[in-house]
C-alpha cells in the first residue's frame, strides 16, 4: 500500500508529488497517458508564473515533472474509474487493477468545452482543433478564427496571428472576459478581426474546413467567413466522471472541495481545476498540490 496516492500529473498532481515526497510518504502518481502534463503543455507562452516571465508551457511542464521525478515520486499510466473507500484505506480502481492508498489527491484538471454546433465533430482533426499551440503551425499563412472570449481564446488568437495571414476572433458578448493585458496585445495586432455578439451557427466543409458561418445577433446578420482552421477555446469541464458518483460536486461537475482541497470524502483531496473555486491558473493549481498534502498531513493524524 502507498501512503499517497495521486491521480494526475498537471501542475497540481506534480506539486503534491514534490510535497508529498519531502513529507517523506511513499507517493504513486498514475498517469493517464505518458507524461499526461495537463493543460500546461498545450501553453505557448506562460507569462505570469511567478520568476518565470514567458516560459514556453512545454518547458514549464517539463521542469515540473523532472522536480517530482528527481523527488522520487513514482509514476504509472492507467485510466481511473474511481475511489472508494473502504474501511482502513483508499482504492484507486484502474483498468490495470485496484491500487490501495492511505489517502489519495485527486488531480485529473480539465479538458477543453465542445460548441456542439454542426461540422464541429465530422472536421474535428480536419481543420477543427482545439490546440492552437500544437496545430497552429499547419495553419501558416492561412486564414483562421478562434471561437472564445476568454484568455486560452486571446492568447491563440495572438498566437495564431504570428504566422497566419488573417484571424477572426468570434465572440458571443461585446467584451472580453480574458486579462486586460492580453486584450491589449491582441487588440494592437493588424491581422486579428473580432467579431462581437458572434456566434458559429455551422462550420463547413467536405473532409476538410473551408468555411465558418457566423450570425451577428443584434442584427441578425449571417456571414459566411472563408477560412482553413477553426480553434475552439470556449473553456474547460472538469475531468470528473470517474469520481461524482460518490464524491460530492456542483452542477458543473466540480469536485466540492475548500482551499485545505478536502472532498466530502475523508482521506480524498481535489487539487487544481478539479476543484471548486475561482481562479483556474498555474499558479493556483500549484498552490493546491501542498495544500492538499497538508491536508493528508493533518488526516494521518487524525
Ligand atoms: P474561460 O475563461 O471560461 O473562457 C471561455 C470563453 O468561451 C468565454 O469568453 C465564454 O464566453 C466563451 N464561451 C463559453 N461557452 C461558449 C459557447 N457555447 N459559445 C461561444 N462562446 C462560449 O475559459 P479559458 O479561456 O479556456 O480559460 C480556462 C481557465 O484557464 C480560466 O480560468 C483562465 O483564466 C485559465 N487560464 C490561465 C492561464 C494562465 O495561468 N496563464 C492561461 C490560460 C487560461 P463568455 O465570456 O460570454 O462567458
Amino acid at each position: 500500500m502507498h501512503d499517497l496516492i495521486i491521480i494526475g500529473s498537471g501542475p497540481a498532481g506534480l506539486s503534491a508529488a514534490v510535497y508529498g515526497r519531502r513529507a517523506g510518504f511513499s507517493t504513486l502518481v498514475i498517469e493517464k497517458n505518458p507524461m499526461s502534463g495537463g493543460q500546461v503543455l498545450n501553453t505557448y507562452e506562460v507569462d505570469n508564473y511567478l520568476g518565470l516571465p514567458g516560459i514556453n508551457g512545454f518547458d514549464m511542464g517539463m521542469k515540473f515533472r523532472e522536480h517530482a521525478e528527481k523527488m522520487q515520486a513514482e509514476f504509472m499510466e492507467a485510466d481511473v474509474l474511481g475511489v472508494e473507500d473502504s474501511e482502513d484505506c483508499k482504492l484507486v480502481k484502474t483498468a490495470e487493477g485496484d491500487f490501495e492508498a492511505r489517502a489519495v489527491i485527486i488531480a485529473s484538471g480539465a479538458s477543453h468545452s465542445h460548441l456542439g454546433v454542426p461540422g464541429e465533430e465530422e472536421l474535428s482533426g480536419m481543420g477543427v482543433s482545439y490546440c492552437a499551440t500544437c496545430d497552429g503551425a499547419f495553419f501558416r499563412g492561412k486564414t483562421v478564427a478562434v471561437i472564445g472570449g476568454g484568455d486560452v481564446a486571446v492568447e491563440d488568437a495572438i498566437f495564431l496571428a504570428r504566422a497566419c495571414e488573417k484571424v477572426y476572433l468570434i465572440h458571443r458578448r461585446d467584451s472580453l472576459r480574458a486579462a486586460q493585458s492580453l486584450q491589449n496585445t491582441m487588440l494592437a495586432l493588424p491581422n486579428v478581426e473580432v467579431c462581437w455578439d458572434s456566434v458559429v451557427e455551422s462550420i463547413n466543409g467536405d473532409g476538410q474546413v473551408s468555411s465558418l458561418t457566423v450570425l451577428h445577433k443584434p442584427s441578425g446578420e449571417r456571414r459566411e467567413l472563408p477560412l482553413q482552421g477553426v480553434f475552439i477555446a470556449v473553456g474547460i469541464k472538469p475531468n470528473s466522471e470517474s469520481f461524482i458518483s460518490n464524491i460530492a460536486s456542483d452542477e458543473k461537475g466540480y469536485l466540492i472541495a475548500g482551499e485545505d482541497c478536502a472532498t466530502s470524502m475523508p482521506g480524498v483531496f481535489a487539487a487544481g481545476d478539479i476543484r471548486t473555486k475561482k481562479l483556474r491558473q498555474f499558479v493556483t493549481a500549484v498552490a493546491d498540490g501542498a495544500n492538499a498534502v497538508e491536508g493528508v498531513q493533518e488526516y494521518f493524524l487524525q
